[in-house]
């Protein structure tokens, strides 16, 4: 991989004492297969280079700080356990979703900015967060899926992809035969789940986003997202308020019993793991211990063109999400320009993945 100006992918700032990162980690490949195997890294779109981009996994490597990457090594320690206990259909609680859920976030930006490098900007975004300033800041959601796929493997779905450069907010992480569907950004459930929230979001430039935050209805909305998703999954969400308790004002509107009630860690603004069931929601309590994977399950290749074809609308979805009225001119036309872009680059990765599949399909 090379790249003029290398930055460390926790903290964004040029890496000292200069080390590697696995964004997938060394454990996760191990654990699914030959470290050595080579996997699909999406399409490259280096000029030099145009095609399918193959490699071995455990060359998927990026900057980091030594001490950066001795840090996250803990949190790589307690996912591990977890990932091993829901592979076995074993039962886990709130705080070890919560460790997952991190987990995810760190993964889902680790693709971001490793792609943001192995395609060189394409985008032409300057990254505002890194892993360390993003991890556990933010809304998240969570659908796990089963599917019949009778083999080991990891892979990924919609990290590759124009949209998830400029908001990655959504990706799809695929590990042996379960699917975790994850999402994280403001906004995305704190209303329904009776949480204070922005009762409107708006674009303030490229980069920067305005809320304007009210106080919640203090219940549960059922379904928290009113859209649809594939079904047969199980359904999580956890609130998460630690940037909007920043200040004075946020605190106030926070400070309630209802928010106390089901948080996990008030002081730290994270809320409890709430699951839904047959059409209601409702927060885990800290002695529930509960297995996440569904009973029902998905015919594996029928189901990940539909998964993707998901992934990527959804990525659509959330970067409309806040409105755009308040941008210049200008900074429409980009933003239109850049839908675009992005509705054309997941097409075409839609393509790719519905042709792979398709050859399988003859091959079985
Ligand atoms: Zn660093």
């Amino acid at each position: 991989m090379t790249n003029k100006k290398k930055i460390c992918i926790f903290c964004g700032d040029k890496p000292e004492r200069k080390n590697k990162e696995h964004v997938i980690p060394k454990w996760l490949i191990e654990l699914t297969g030959d470290s050595k195997r080579e996997a699909f890294f999406g399409g490259n779109v280096s000029r030099e280079k145009r095609g399918i981009r193959m490699y071995s996994f455990d060359s998927f490597t990026f900057p980091a700080c030594e001490k950066c990457n001795t840090e996250f090594a803990t949190l790589e320690g307690a996912t591990k356990p977890i990932v091993i206990k829901i592979l076995q259909n074993g039962r886990i609680d709130s705080c070890e979703i919560t460790t997952f859920l991190d987990w995810l976030d760190k993964a889902r930006i680790g693709l971001w900015l490793a792609f943001y490098y192995l395609n060189k900007n394409w985008a032409g975004i300057s990254p505002k967060f890194h892993i360390k300033t993003r991890i556990g800041t933010r809304d998240r959601f969570l659908i796990i899926y089963k599917t019949n796929y009778n083999s080991s493997g990891i892979n990924f779905i919609g990290a590759e992809g124009l949209s998830f450069q400029h908001s990655p907010s959504c990706f799809a992480l695929i590990i042996n035969n379960l699917i975790f569907f994850n999402v994280s950004t403001f906004d995305l459930c704190d209303r329904r789940l009776g949480f204070p929230f922005s009762q409107k979001t708006t674009m303030a430039n490229r980069i920067q986003i305005e809320m304007d935050m009210v106080e919640g209805f203090q219940r549960v909305s059922n379904p928290v997202m009113r859209q649809t998703f594939l079904t047969k999954g199980i359904i999580l969400f956890q609130p998460i308020f630690k940037e909007q308790i920043k200040n004075a004002e946020g605190r106030k509107l926070y400070n309630n019993e209802y928010v106390r009630t089901n948080s996990l860690n008030y002081e730290e603004g994270i809320g409890k793991v709430f699951i839904e069931n047959n059409g209601s929601t409702h927060p885990l309590s800290a002695k529930d211990k509960l297995s996440i994977v569904p009973d029902r399950q998905h015919d594996y290749l029928r189901f990940l063109p539909k998964l993707s074809k998901m992934t990527f609308d959804y990525q659509l979805h959330l970067f409309q999400m806040p409105s755009p009225e308040n941008l210049s001119s200008e900074e429409k036309k980009e933003f239109k320009l850049n839908m675009k872009a992005m509705k054309q680059s997941n097409e075409t990765f839609l393509k790719i993945i519905n042709q792979q599949i398709a050859k399988k399909t003859q091959q079985i």
